[in-house]
């Protein structure tokens, strides 16, 4: 299905659109959508209902639910560097960008390499005409990030980005390159059921044994390489500020930073935030 109706004029918008094409009223965002369509709904729901049926059947009920309830409080995070804190925290009018806004501004050169051409066929399979849109993070309990993207963890308001996230299983030009380009539905879903993609997919790992301790590690934990990685992605559609920020964690603060972090700690003071530094 590449469209759905209006939910003001019911006319078909196509799934890429952030318009109705009749009406011109905004309406959901596309990736939002492109989780919302029928077909994706219901394989995720089967994905977790088999798992939640397996897991009962395995004493492993009680277990699985605990980390239901504790994956719909996980925390869209991105890892920076900390030059780009640096520069974001300069003003609130510093956005986040995109890998792509980056490349065209000729801020940076492309990577120039097999994960470069990866990642732009994929994004163009996921976000048909707005993959320039999408800002990439990963879901987090604790608010760290993974490092491999930098030492400094955004953790995002949930207020500010609920309804223009949506989530998917793992890497997606990982996933989309595993699959031939063609994605089998049922591994992306909206923020609102983040915990059920969540299930569907770490359901299998859990039993009567696993702890509550274990979830964030499970969740999200660095790979030796970024392809290794272990993550559920989140995908937010549309620009980003400090303003959208809850929390700030750098991980590995360093000497010859001592004096920039002072500076950046008095510029976060003015909107609220404050730089954790974990030791
Ligand atoms: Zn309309």
């Amino acid at each position: 299905m590449d469209s759905s109706p209006c939910e003001l004029c019911g006319g078909e918008v196509p799934l890429s659109w952030e318009r109705c094409p009749h009406c011109a009223r905004p309406g959901l965002f596309p990736n939002v959508r492109a989780a919302q369509v029928p077909a994706e709904r219901e394989a995720l729901h089967r994905r977790y209902s088999a798992v939640v049926q397996d897991a009962e059947l395995r004493g492993a009920q009680q277990a699985v639910e605990a980390f239901e309830m504790a994956a719909r409080g996980t925390k869209a995070v991105m890892a920076r560097s900390f030059r780009e804190l640096d520069r974001l925290s300069s003003s609130t009018r510093e956005l986040f960008s995109t890998y792509y806004n980056l490349v065209r501004g000729e801020t940076r050169l492309p990577d120039g390499n097999e994960w470069d051409e990866l990642r732009a066929v994929a994004d163009e399979k996921l976000f048909p005409g707005y993959r320039e849109h999408v800002r990439f993070a990963a879901l987090s309990l604790d608010g760290a990030g993974l490092p491999h993207y930098g030492d400094c963890s955004f953790v995002f308001r949930e207020s500010m980005i609920a309804h223009r996230t949506s989530v998917y299983e793992e890497n997606s030009a990982l996933f989309l390159k595993q699959h031939a380009f063609a994605p089998p539905p049922g591994h992306r879903a909206t923020w609102e059921e983040r915990a059920k993609l969540a299930v569907a997919k770490h359901g299998e790992e859990i039993d009567a044994t696993t702890s509550p301790e274990q979830f964030a590690g499970m969740l999200l934990g660095p790979g030796a390489t970024p392809e290794e990685d272990r993550f559920i992605e989140a995908h937010i559609w549309g620009p980003m500020s400090l303003r959208t920020v809850e929390r700030i964690l750098l991980t590995k603060p360093r000497k010859g930073q001592r004096s920039a972090r002072k500076a950046i700690q008095d510029r976060l003071k003015g909107v609220g935030l404050s730089l954790e530094e974990s030791l």
